[in-house]
């Protein structure tokens, strides 16, 4: 052993190890377990300030470095944070889960195993319906009644699934076969290990309002249960500058920028040439960049040009 190297400390969070390996519950029978982690906020300070070779220095300093680290995209030392889950999660959610390709994943195996006995169900009073405006959304909900019916329609379903699948098992079908029309509400299990960096961006789009319910409800437990008391600087940031941030493209920034000088004649020319007042017979054509545009504006409180009086 090199006598000269410098004796180090493993990195304990206090915070994060009170809940290591305990199962916090999400939807009706998914969870999310914290197997592992490695580094904390120091760690990032740390790989961030290799080159003078000092280590982690004042707690306020370390909070400015990891948020001017995170506000102009500085992420390899992001990258120097893992945590590891096992999560337990309906098909649906995961298929969208596993697209994040950064992350290392060993999930149980249905040729191997038998599948998880456990199907995520709807109650009554969460049939959402299809968005009118986002093709890929919900909004609002079914009344009680017509998801009650739904609700049982869906335990009959699930029930006869499982049982041509045991069915199946019990005739000596291959479980690869067997499993084939298992529908997506069945649990899956899986190890999933992620750097914190490639986290944060998992979290900002499955947090994110267009992310699907049921992902969310796991992305947001991750985000604000295990994350947060991980590495709560880094959090802290996270939730400044990139969850509670608003992103203003050029055309944007300088419709804002007419708006805020007073000038609405120069915010409706400028969305004008951008094409995005286009009239068809029933007023406005839709326009997506035009709805989230009309979005930011609403949440920095700006009256929406286009909208506000009938001259467009
Ligand atoms: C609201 C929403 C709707 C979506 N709708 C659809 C849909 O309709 N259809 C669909 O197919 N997908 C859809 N997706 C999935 C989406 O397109 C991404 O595949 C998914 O979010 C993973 O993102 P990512 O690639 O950035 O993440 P990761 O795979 O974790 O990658 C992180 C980053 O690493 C880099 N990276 C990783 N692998 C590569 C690579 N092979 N080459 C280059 N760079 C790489 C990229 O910079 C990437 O952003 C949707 C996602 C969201 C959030």
């Amino acid at each position: 052993m090199n006598e000269k190297a410098e004796r180090l400390q493993r990195i304990q969070v206090t915070a994060l190890d009170e809940i290591l390996g305990e199962t916090l519950p999400v939807l009706d029978d998914g969870f999310v377990r914290v197997i592992d982690y490695m580094g904390n906020d120091g760690a990032v300070v740390q790989a961030a300030r290799v080159s003078y070779g000092a280590g982690t220095k004042q707690v306020s300093d370390d909070r400015s470095l990891i948020r001017y680290l995170l506000r102009n995209r500085h992420t390899t030392p992001f990258e120097m944070c893992e945590l590891k889950l096992h999560v337990r999660v309906p098909m649906d959610a995961w298929r969208q889960w596993i697209r994040h390709r950064t992350a290392s994943v060993n999930e149980t195996s249905t040729r191997y195993s038998i599948a998880i006995d456990a199907a995520q169900r709807t109650p009554p009073a969460s049939w959402r319906f299809q968005a009118a405006s986002n093709r890929q959304g919900s909004e609002g909900r079914l009344d009680a009644a017509a998801g009650a019916e739904l609700t049982q329609q869906e335990r009959e379903l699930q029930q006869h699934a499982r049982t041509v699948y045991q069915e199946r098992l019990e005739r000596g079908v291959a479980r690869e076969q067997a499993r084939k029309d298992l529908p997506l509400c069945t649990y899956t299990e899986a190890y999933w290990k992620m750097d914190l960096h490639n986290l944060l961006h998992f979290l900002a789009l499955r947090m994110d309002s267009h992310a699907q319910q049921e992902i969310r409800a796991y992305a947001t437990l991750i985000g604000e249960q295990i994350v947060a008391r991980w590495v709560p600087l880094t959090w802290e940031a996270f939730d400044d500058y990139r969850l509670g941030a608003v992103g203003l493209s050029r055309l944007e920034t300088a419709i804002a920028a007419a708006l805020g000088g007073g000038d609405r004649q120069k915010a409706l020319t400028i969305a004008r040439d951008a094409g995005w007042l286009k009239h068809g017979k029933n007023g406005l054509l839709r326009n997506r960049e035009r709805d989230e545009t009309e979005a930011k504006l609403t949440r920095l409180n700006l009256a929406i040009p286009w909208r506000s009086e009938p001259d467009v």
